[in-house]
């Protein structure tokens, strides 16, 4: 090595540790700036909050932000802030009151969507005060009760209208005694396809809504599928479908006794209406490890593989001819759903295509007794 390199090397560290001195003066210099314009305690309270909450500065840097603003993505904890947040805070400088609009921000490595409601209010000329909360889950309900709405009208609208067929029919064949009867038949089946709809509308709006808390009483699920079952026996008397009746345990679960029959029954009435005539229907009650459970299991028709993700959709059916010619709202297998759902339960499928479908339900077991038949 020459001098000269020597020289050369030196020089270079010199200058690294110049630029490095510099940049962490930088730092410490903004930290100090922070550190002034927004003072301890008022960063402790900001920190303390649940929403995000951002000090921004005019040079469209975060003099200060918590937690919850990284965790919602609109500023870094260094100082770097969502581009839409700057544009906020200017468009608030420059109006001089506050501005607040819901900005989309993608997140993390998959990128994915939320939306955030920022509110920006200035403070004096060089600062102004950013609050974020997620609004997120408020649009995906938002969305949800529109498409609700939507499908609920359109649902109505084929009874409906077929009601309203059938009375031009009979207007018009009103001298046919034979035919006024047939198309009076006909209007007490829609009629009575129109009352079902209803009520199950009104069951699932209010399963999904606040209201549900209801007084939850110990219940012996024995005795819910035993109702469930005689409920469902005449329309399965006219299809010659058999019900039978497998209980392994007398589980106990805290419900509401109304909605777990009607769980039971709604699962009970599917097995019999997408099952072959003569077929047999088996609904199960035990309990294992504290899970009570009951099993509604046909040797039906069976579901594909696609269709078992979705079938708990409202509205949704597998072939809504058949669903149609049965009495079916497509509301049923939501509602079990829900029902489940309001009980800290869950409901589970097991289907195979020309094979059968078995749906199992599942709560939390209060006491009673387990297979062996000895205290829980
Ligand atoms: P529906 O009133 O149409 O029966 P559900 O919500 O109860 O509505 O069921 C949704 C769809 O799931 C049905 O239209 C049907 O395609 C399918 N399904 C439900 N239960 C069964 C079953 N046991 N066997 C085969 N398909 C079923």
């Amino acid at each position: 090595m020459t001098g000269l390199d020597v020289v050369w090397i030196l020089l270079g560290l010199l200058v690294g540790f110049a630029l490095g001195v510099l940049a962490f003066r930088g730092r410490r210099k903004q930290e100090a700036i922070a550190r002034t314009l927004v003072p301890h305690r008022t960063r402790e309270v900001l920190s303390a909050m649940q929403s995000g909450a951002v000090i921004v500065r005019r040079d469209r840097r975060a003099a200060f932000a918590n937690t919850g603003a990284a965790a919602l993505g609109i500023a870094r904890l260094d100082g770097k802030l969502q581009t839409e947040v700057a544009d906020l805070a200017e468009e608030a400088w420059a109006r001089e009151e506050a501005v607040e609009r819901e900005v989309v921000v993608r997140r993390g490595v998959l990128g994915s969507v939320s939306h955030v409601h920022v509110r920006v209010t200035p403070l004096g000329d060089e600062l102004a005060f950013a609050v974020a909360n997620d609004n997120t889950e408020l649009r995906a309900a938002e969305q949800s009760r529109r498409e609700f709405a939507t499908n609920v009208s359109h649902e109505l609208k084929t009874p409906v209208g077929a009601l309203s067929l059938l009375a031009e029919a009979i207007e018009e064949g009103a001298d046919d005694p034979e035919m006024v009867r047939d198309f009076a038949r006909k209007i007490r089946k829609e009629s009575r396809r129109l009352t079902k709809l209803i009520q199950e509308i009104i069951e699932i709006s209010r399963l999904q809504g606040d209201d549900t808390v209801r007084d939850h009483q110990p219940v012996e699920l024995e005795s819910v599928t035993q109702e469930a079952l005689e409920g469902a026996r005449l329309n399965a008397e006219q299809r010659d479908i058999t019900l039978a009746h497998a209980v392994n345990a007398a589980p106990v679960v805290m419900g509401d006794r109304d909605l777990l029959v009607m769980a039971v029954r709604n699962l009970v009435d599917n097995a019999v209406a997408y099952s072959e005539e003569g077929a047999k229907v088996t609904v199960t009650v035990g309990e294992t490890e504290g899970i009570a459970s009951v099993s509604v299991i046909d040797r039906g028709m069976g579901i594909d593989k696609a269709d078992q993700e979705r079938i708990f959709e409202r509205f949704y059916r597998t072939d809504p001819a058949r669903s149609r010619s049965t009495g079916g709202t497509g509301l049923g297998l939501s509602i079990v759903k829900h029902i489940a759902l309001q009980h800290a339960g869950k409901v589970e499928l097991w289907s195979q295509p020309g094979v059968g479908s078995t749906f199992t339900l599942q709560f939390q077991a209060e006491h009673g007794t387990n297979e062996e038949g000895t205290d829980a």
